[in-house]
């Protein structure tokens, strides 16, 4: 069998041609940024460490760019797109490729654990890979997470702050609610800085490829998981304040000062110090010893 190597889409006069014969005009209220640099495109695959034995997630898929490389890179790709008007133009350009499916849909309403049962029985390694729509992406990413979708990965391109938060260390200036939530899930490195000219139209900010690893376990024993992620977006309510006063005010009342001093003596942490130095095994230390005290 001959392979005839077909032509990218992701160059500048392939996408004009598209967009051109289409007529399609970019929605910024859809986070339409379209990539047009193939170099980024086969980071973003070596990133994800796709093989023919694995399946792929993807949210956005624009005019295909990023799911035809998917496409020849993995064994079958599932697509969610919401825009209507970019069904037709899929349907051209990702017509050579038998294992690329799309769904039409908006992907934070999607039943995503019944799509990887019913789309992707078989295969043993899903991994979601995507240029995520910016006005959603901490949504988009919290409900991968949470819902637990058997993942191997998580490789997509957001802008780079939120990158920056996500991999954040205790002590830094980035490390906030975030932080703790995405590394409770998942070992979370930022792949590589993308420069705003290998888009169109270009965003405003600066992005990044972050690439999360999911966890079999979270690296933290928790008693009560809901109570450990209120604790954090409690300590982190106001990032000038002290721990005492952002659980005082945020998670118990100013009456039970005393009670939360003792709460964190119990838990072996200074109330003078702020959320923003305390580690994941602090933060589960503390949450476990309030459900103990059933004052919460
Ligand atoms: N993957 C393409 C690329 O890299 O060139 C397009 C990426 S563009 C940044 C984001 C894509 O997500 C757009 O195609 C947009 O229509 C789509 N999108 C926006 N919100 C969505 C949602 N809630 N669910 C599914 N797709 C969405």
């Amino acid at each position: 069998m001959t392979d005839v190597r077909l032509k990218d889409i992701a160059t500048p006069s392939r996408t004009r041609d598209i967009l051109e014969k289409y007529g399609f005009s970019f929605k910024k209220s859809l986070g339409q940024n379209f990539l047009i640099d193939t170099n980024i495109l086969h980071n973003i695959v070596e990133t994800a460490q796709l093989d023919k034995e694995k399946g792929v997630i993807e949210i956005g898929p624009g005019i295909g760019a990023l799911t035809e490389q998917l496409g020849r890179a993995a064994g079958k790709v599932v697509a969610v797109e919401i825009d209507q008007r970019l069904l037709p133009i899929l349907d051209e350009t990702l017509g050579p490729y038998p294992n690329i499916e799309i769904v039409h849909g908006d992907v934070l309403e999607i039943d995503l654990h019944r799509l990887i049962r019913e789309r992707f029985s078989g295969y043993q390694k899903i991994s979601v890979v995507a240029n995520l729509p910016y006005y959603v992406t901490t949504a988009i990413l919290m409900k991968l997470l949470e819902e637990r979708l058997p993942l191997e990965h998580i490789v997509v391109m957001i802008q780079k702050e939120v990158a920056d938060r996500i991999a954040a260390k205790p002590g830094t200036k980035d490390y906030g609610s975030l932080s703790v939530a995405a590394q409770f899930y998942a070992e979370a490195e930022v792949a590589m800085v993308v420069p705003a000219s290998v888009f169109v139209p270009r965003p405003h900010v600066d992005s990044a490829v972050i690439k999360l690893t999911l966890r079999k376990q979270p690296p933290v024993e928790v008693a009560d998981e809901a109570l450990f992620f209120r604790v954090v977006r409690a300590s982190f309510a106001q990032r000038r304040k002290t721990l005492l006063n952002n659980l005082q005010h945020n998670l118990f009342t100013k009456e039970q000062k005393d009670q939360v001093i003792q709460l964190l003596a119990a838990a072996g942490i200074d109330p003078a110090r702020r959320g923003e130095t305390l580690s994941l095994q602090e933060f589960a230390g503390l949450a476990n010893v309030i459900y103990a005290a059933k004052i919460r």
